[in-house]
């Protein structure tokens, strides 16, 4: 089978655009979905620095080559923001191949190590408490994301594809969580010193476009999945439910996607925004003191969330331009 736009090999067939594809073009093609995507959603602008978190894995490091890229042309200023999370084998090869791909792409990489820089591992931090490993890691990742790109004055950019965020919208309808779910937009403006702005440039990239992205590219990506994983629950059904929607209707997700988007604000209404401080680290809160800051108390005896940020400030002087 040929290319539908050359004469070489096909390496993949696009359903939705009944499109063959060799992999210099489906490159191209997945390069340009993502920039429409980055100017439908008005992502960024020129001269925006952007901070991309990389775990490693096949998104990440499909966002982190297509951001360098097209950071030319677009005139972003790229920088790439890991956390060790300290779980074993997983985390020593994620770091050991993140360090490796940015370094090749020429993009200052910061790494942000749990038991360097905050004293305990993340399965030393979950000895502490009673709340699951994942919920935890998620919980300490978002706000050392957060801090990071508040304090390096930057825009976080995060590798959700369009499966994860399709799948997260439905699993939060059915769990009646509205407050998640209208945070699952393509960009979350700044409050200024509070939240970063954050967008998803792959937000219709789907999950298995990312993997064919990195593989027709050689892009080496951490294989391995994190020892904690749990595959059960209703996330899995959503998953299952979507693909077969997928299959019988190619492109339903992104349609979907993109209608979520558009109405979204109808949910904002009546909506009370409501954003107080942390009293410790003064970054978001609902309550006194923000999540990360209470369950770092729990943990350390002491709220850590400043911590955090020393380490990030420390760096201001870090020239990325
Ligand atoms: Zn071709
Ligand atoms: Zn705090």
């Amino acid at each position: 089978m040929k290319c539908s736009l050359c004469d070489r090999e096909a390496f993949t067939y696009i359903p939705y655009a009944r499109l063959r594809l060799c992999r210099e073009h489906f490159g191209e093609f997945i390069r340009s979905k993502v920039v429409r995507a980055m100017d439908r959603y008005g992502m960024v602008s020129s001269g925006e620095r952007i901070l991309i978190a990389v775990s490693g894995g096949k998104d990440s490091m499909a966002l982190l080559h297509i951001m360098n890229s097209i950071s030319q042309e677009r005139s972003l200023r790229v920088l790439a923001l890991h956390i060790d999370l300290g779980i074993g084998e997983y985390s020593r090869r994620s770091r050991e191949i993140v360090s490796m791909i940015a370094k090749s792409f020429g993009i200052d990489l910061i790494v942000y190590d749990l038991k360097r820089d905050l004293g305990l591992s993340l399965p030393e931090m979950k000895k502490g408490i009673r709340r699951g490993t994942c919920s935890l890691c998620g919980l300490v990742k978002r706000y050392v994301m957060n801090t990071a790109a508040i304090e390096l004055g930057a825009t976080l950019a995060t590798a959700h594809n369009a499966d994860d965020i399709a799948i997260y919208i439905l699993k939060n309808i059915v769990i009646g969580d509205w407050n998640s779910c209208i945070k699952l937009v393509p960009v979350i403006p700044e409050v200024k010193g509070y939240v970063a702005k954050k967008i998803r440039p792959l937000y219709e990239v789907y999950e298995n476009e990312a993997m064919l992205y990195v593989v027709s590219q050689n892009i080496p990506y951490v294989d391995m999945e994190c020892p904690y994983t749990y595959r059960g629950g209703i996330e899995e059904r959503v998953r299952e439910f979507l693909n077969k929607l997928e299959e019988e209707r190619p492109g339903i997700k992104i349609s979907f996607l993109r209608k979520f988007t558009r109405n979204i604000e109808v949910l904002r209404i009546n909506r009370e925004e409501h954003i107080g401080q942390c009293t410790s680290c003064g970054l978001i809160s609902s309550r006194d003191m923000c999540s990360f800051c209470r369950i770092t108390q729990k943990i350390f005896g002491e709220p850590q969330g400043k911590r955090v940020r020393d380490f990030f400030r420390s760096l201001e002087m870090v020239d990325t331009s």
